[in-house]
């Protein structure tokens, strides 16, 4: 298997390639969208023809890649149903299954962080995006962000994954590349709550600064932008 983690140091934004093996199908994960030419060379030199792209969220902090990548591979472009993006070609639903050559993802929809957030199951991997982030959890404060779904996003059904799951968040900021579901339940301060209500309380009072590119990157990302 292919699997290809690329890290964007202005955003600190992860984004995952997917493909089954050499000269096969590809799938990616969160792009960035000054990060093209990159997964293009990677694509290229294991002669892998990029079929699918899907963004977890609409992203607030980076401009995504999904319409250049289209435009330069025709790739169908999937997100959440619920997502206002209008260069989506595929919504997907909750536990839908998504297949390329020899590998397949079940979608699993987890809004709190937005309305539109879903998370990608893949074996024993399980892409969270900005729901589940290593010792963390992402802002509910905006795009019909809420707490209390996250709380159930969380706690119903990615915690709920065997330990041993490896967890792919769509963001770090110290540098860590993965963790999995057992370390986060031990570890992660922000799980450490008991209640629905303790946990609204707890991000309803981060006071968070707006992300510095959110004026950009929110409606970039909804109508599509390229490199152009
Ligand atoms: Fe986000």
């Amino acid at each position: 298997m292919i699997f290809n983690q690329f890290f964007d140091d202005v955003s600190c934004t992860y984004t995952y390639l997917l493909s089954s093996g050499k000269g096969r199908e590809a799938l990616i994960i969160d792009p960035v969208l000054e990060k093209t030419n990159d997964y293009i060379s990677f694509l290229k030199k294991l002669d892998l023809k990029l079929v699918k792209v899907i963004d977890t969220h609409i992203h607030a902090d980076h401009v995504s890649g999904l319409k250049e990548l289209k435009q330069q591979t025709d790739c169908a472009i999937l997100m959440g149903e619920k997502s206002l993006s209008e260069v989506v070609t595929v919504r997907v639903k909750d536990n839908e299954k998504i297949k390329i050559e020899n590998t397949e993802l079940i979608s699993m929809y987890t809004p709190g962080h937005t309305d539109c957030s879903y998370s990608f199951l893949m074996k024993d991997r399980i892409f969270t995006g900005d729901t589940l982030l290593i010792n963390g959890t992402g802002r509910t404060d905006f795009q019909n962000g809420n707490p209390i779904d996250q709380y159930h996003s969380l706690f119903d059904r990615i915690l709920t994954l065997p330990e041993e799951t490896f967890v792919y968040p769509a963001h770090d900021y110290k540098g860590q590349k993965f963790s999995t579901i057992g370390n986060e339940k031990k570890n992660n301060p922000r799980l450490k709550i008991k209640s629905a209500e303790q946990y609204a309380e707890l991000m309803n009072n981060l006071n968070l600064d707006n992300p510095k590119m959110m004026d950009i990157a929110i409606p970039a990302n909804i109508k599509g932008k390229t490199l152009d």
